[in-house]
C-alpha cells in the first residue's frame, strides 16, 4: 500500500441503532469474520451505543477490534445529567472516543469550543481520539467550506500538546454526505478536502504527518475502494453501510484486496 500508513484504518458508528445483545453478537461474527486479515494491514474499530460498552469491552480482544464510544464529557464527575465521563469510559475498558460527530454538533448544539474540551479531556485521559469535522451543504454552495473545516480543526485542536498530537484521528464526513440523505461525494472531491485538513494541521500546528484522515459519509460496498485509494484517504468510516456484519466485512476486504 502506497500510503502514509502501512494499515487502513476502517470503523463504523452503530449511533442508536443496536442494544447490548445485538452488539454483543455483532462483535462476535466481525471477529470471526476478519480473524484472518492480519492487524499490521487493518485498523478496526466499532463504536456501540454507551449501554454496550462494558460488554464489549469485556468480551472483545481490542487488538483485534477497538472499542470506542460515540461521545463523552468533558469533566470527570459532576452535575451533567445524562452525561458520560472520562473516568466512566476508563473503568468499562474503552479504548477510543470519538468527539465532535455531525450529529452532536447539529441535533444537541455542540459548538467547536465544548468539541475542544471533549477533545483535551480526552487525550489527557489517554484515549485514541477520534475528532470528526465536516462542511455543510449550504458551505458546499457558497464556498466557505474550507473556512469551515480550517474554523472546526483549529479550534477542536487548539492546545493539544506535542506528546499527544499520536492520539488523535481526525474523519471527515461533509453533513450534506452522511445518514439517511446523504448524497454520495465524489472520490476527487474528498481527496482535495483531505488535503485540505492536512494543510490545516500543518500551518496551525505545525503537525500532520502521524495523523490519520478517514472519510465518512455514505459509503459502500460499490464506492469503498474508490474512496481509500485516493492518496490522502487514510482509512473510511461507515455508518449505515456496515451495520449488517456480513456488509462489513465484504467492505474491508473490497479495500484490501
Ligand atoms: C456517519 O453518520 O458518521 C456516517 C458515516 O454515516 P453513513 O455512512 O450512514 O452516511
Amino acid at each position: 500500500m502506497n500510503k502514509r500508513f502501512s494499515k487502513v484504518f476502517v470503523g463504523t458508528n452503530h449511533k442508536m441503532y443496536k442494544t447490548n445483545k445485538q452488539t454483543l453478537d455483532y462483535l462476535r461474527a466481525l471477529e470471526e469474520l476478519t480473524a484472518d486479515i492480519p492487524r499490521s494491514q487493518l485498523e478496526l474499530f466499532v463504536l456501540p451505543p454507551y449501554v454496550a460498552l462494558a460488554d464489549a469491552c469485556r468480551q472483545v480482544d481490542q487488538s483485534l477490534i477497538t472499542i470506542g464510544a460515540q461521545n463523552m464529557h468533558w469533566e470527570e464527575q459532576g452535575q451533567f445529567t445524562g452525561e458520560i465521563s472520562p473516568i466512566m469510559l476508563q473503568d468499562v475498558g474503552v479504548s477510543l472516543v470519538m468527539i465532535g460527530h455531525a450529529e452532536r454538533r447539529q441535533i444537541f448544539g455542540e459548538t467547536d469550543e465544548m468539541v475542544n474540551r471533549r477533545v483535551l479531556a480526552s487525550l489527557r485521559h489517554g484515549f485514541q481520539t477520534l475528532v470528526c469535522v465536516g462542511e455543510t451543504a449550504d458551505d458546499k454552495r457558497y464556498g466557505t467550506s474550507h473556512e469551515r473545516l480550517a474554523q472546526q480543526i483549529k479550534i477542536a485542536l487548539h492546545n493539544v500538546t506535542q506528546e499527544a498530537w499520536k492520539q488523535i484521528w481526525v474523519a471527515y464526513e461533509p453533513v450534506w454526505a452522511i445518514g439517511d440523505h446523504g448524497e454520495e461525494a465524489d472520490p476527487v472531491y474528498v481527496n482535495q478536502m483531505h488535503a485540505h485538513i492536512r494543510e490545516t494541521l500543518a500551518h496551525s500546528f505545525g503537525y500532520n504527518q502521524d495523523v490519520p484522515v478517514l472519510y465518512g459519509g455514505s459509503v459502500n460496498l460499490t464506492n469503498a475502494s474508490e474512496l481509500n485509494i485516493q492518496p490522502e484517504v487514510d482509512g473510511l468510516f461507515i455508518g449505515r453501510a456496515a451495520w449488517d456484519v456480513d456488509n462489513f466485512n465484504k467492505i474491508i476486504r473490497s479495500i484490501l484486496a
